[in-house]
């Protein structure tokens, strides 16, 4: 045969992009972490240590502030003791996360917004904030077991983490008390005999097919506790798919790269599953660009390379991923190292963390700007956690939203039908008009009857 004539030069539509442009492929490498001088004699085969990294992580506001000397000014140091006196979540930082911080510009840097807490920009609570916003308690047939939707469950097998995410919407139960007297926290620990309740529990239920195993984090779970939690599952028969749920791949990748029996206590459990034909994935908590770095690529690999599925679950914040810029750049990041961006979430009208809260519509404007920019399959969802126990729903499901009071009104059929679900944007971010009535209690009562008299109206 003879080989086709090139006739013609290839057309373009419009100019191929510039490969210095696309970001998302730019990851940190190198040895990042000596720009802490607390770690600047630290060698790479330490950091990559799981090891180090746990005996390093840092779980005392004052050896945080320690290894902060000299980095950021005293009144920056003042501020952050300021701010964790009136934080509901302790604190725990891993050095590979403080690492990743800007410390030259820390009250901007958006890790430094989600771990360290500031007085300076804290805002007053929402009137109708409350701990455990989404009821997970009142929902748990058992401690621990929030059996919420039809077929699906959420497992939470311990009540710490690697690190304390100020924002975490299981403060109730997350993490040590500190010293907001108010909270005493609800204990979830590792134990066996309620985790035998639950699968038993579980067991008993034939229409449950689905559970999410989180706590907490099961990145604090011993390998032989994944074994124990993964296989007990797999063994009841119905039990057709499974999540381990950790923010582990954003705040210690060393745990993968490094902690071989872990590892591979995890891969038993998917491999297992596979030959059952029952899935076993892994999910997990990015919520910026900057928490995607070469050594994350290295983790995601690994797993990868075993044929485990991973996917992200993002919590909206505002300072911290609330720009299209910064949203685009971390679904396109989640995508080229293969994990698939599932969730949005508006952020839980959690106590203490008002200055990280944003507005439905922002989620509804980001929404409409991200998609269409990379697969379907890698669009998250932007999903409001229904408080008071909906469930999730599609941000832009509500059956009445008005900007001005900042009332969204959302309904759950399948969850709770019948019911009405509100939630409250910020009300530093409303407008003049809805701040005043905000300002007046006797309002309060008066703004959420409207709102649920329209969504009556409004109701098919
Ligand atoms: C989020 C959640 C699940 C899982 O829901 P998906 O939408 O399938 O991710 C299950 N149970 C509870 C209580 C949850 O909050
Ligand atoms: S890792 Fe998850 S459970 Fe733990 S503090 Fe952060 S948000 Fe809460």
């Amino acid at each position: 045969m003879e080989p086709l004539p090139i006739a013609q030069e290839v057309r373009h539509l419009r100019p191929p992009v510039d490969s210095s442009a696309l970001m998302h492929r730019q990851l940190l490498e190198g040895d990042f972490w000596r720009r802490i001088p607390a770690y600047a004699n630290v060698s790479e085969e330490e950091f990559l240590d799981h090891r180090w990294q746990m005996k390093n992580t840092i779980t005392k506001i004052e050896k945080l502030l320690h290894a902060l000397e000299g980095l950021v000014s005293p009144a920056f140091i003042a501020d952050a003791q300021a701010g964790f006196k009136r934080a509901p979540m302790a604190v725990r930082v891993s050095p590979y996360l403080l690492a990743l911080i800007d410390w030259k510009n820390p009250y901007e840097d958006p890790l430094r917004r989600q771990f360290i807490p500031l007085a300076s920009t804290a805002l007053p609570d929402h009137p109708k904030l409350r701990y455990d916003s989404l009821n997970e308690q009142a929902d748990a047939p058992v401690p621990g077991l929030t059996h919420r939707y039809p077929d699906k469950a959420l497992f939470l097998a311990l009540d710490t983490c690697p690190v304390y995410c100020r924002f975490c919407t299981r403060s109730y139960a997350v993490g040590p008390d500190t010293d907001q007297a108010e909270l005493e926290k609800l204990s979830l620990k590792a134990n066996k005999e309620r985790w035998e309740l639950i699968f038993r529990y579980i067991a008993s239920r034939p229409e449950l097919e689905d559970i999410v195993i989180s706590g907490g984090d099961v990145y604090n779970l011993r390998a032989d506790q994944i074994s124990e939690i993964g296989n007990r599952l797999l063994d009841i028969p119905h039990v057709r798919r499974m999540r381990f749920a950790t923010k582990g791949l954003a705040v210690m990748p060393q745990r993968i790269l490094t902690d071989d029996e872990w590892f591979q206590a995890l891969i038993q459990v998917v491999q297992r599953g596979r030959k059952m034909s029952k899935d076993v994935v892994v999910h997990t908590h990015f919520n910026h660009p900057n928490e995607i770095t070469m050594l994350t690529k290295r983790a995601l690999d690994r797993l990868h390379g075993e044929g485990v599925v991973v996917r992200n679950q993002t919590v909206l914040q505002r300072g911290v991923n609330d720009s299209f810029e910064v949203m685009h750049l971390l679904i396109k990041r989640l995508g080229y190292v293969n994990v698939q961006p599932y969730y949005v979430y508006v952020h839980d009208m959690v106590k203490g963390v008002e200055d990280l809260r944003t507005t439905v519509d922002t989620a509804i404007v980001l929404e409409k700007a991200i998609r269409g920019t990379t697969a379907g399959f890698n669009t998250p969802a932007f999903v409001v956690d229904a408080p008071g126990g909906g469930g999730k729903r599609i941000v832009h499901s509500y059956e009445h939203y008005d900007r001005t009071t900042g009332i969204s009104v959302y309904t759950s059929p399948s969850v709770k039908p019948g019911q009405y679900f509100l939630y409250f944007d910020p009300i530093h971010l409303l407008p003049e008009a809805g701040q005043r009535r905000w300002a007046d209690p006797a309002e309060h009562g008066k703004m959420i009857q409207e709102a649920l008299d329209r969504a009556q109206a409004n109701r098919r």
